[in-house]
């Protein structure tokens, strides 16, 4: 084995065990919680909430939980309106 080979370094972290699912992963940083499969769903649920709080909180939704429909604020009001000529 050639000297510095980037192949055969050592591993920088040892394993852990998932926060969510408990399986025993690699990390590949030092604050690594989760495991790669675990990791990408929270950080979209995660997102999920901070927007949609986000938008709670600057009145963008008037039915929070509801979804679809009845959403939009009426005229000058709503978040999509732009000059009200059709
Ligand atoms: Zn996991």
């Amino acid at each position: 084995m050639r000297h510095g080979s980037h192949l055969n370094r050592p591993k920088k972290h040892s394993d852990r065990s998932c926060k969510a699912c408990s399986r025993s992963y690699k990390p590949t940083g030092p604050a690594a919680k989760f495991c790669s499969e675990c990791s990408p769903k929270l950080a979209l649920a995660k997102r999920r909430e901070i927007t949609r709080n986000y938008r709670t909180r600057h009145g963008l939704i008037r039915n929070v939980g509801v979804g679809k429909g009845k959403a939009n604020a009426k005229g000058t009001f709503d978040s999509q309106f732009k000059t009200g000529i059709p």
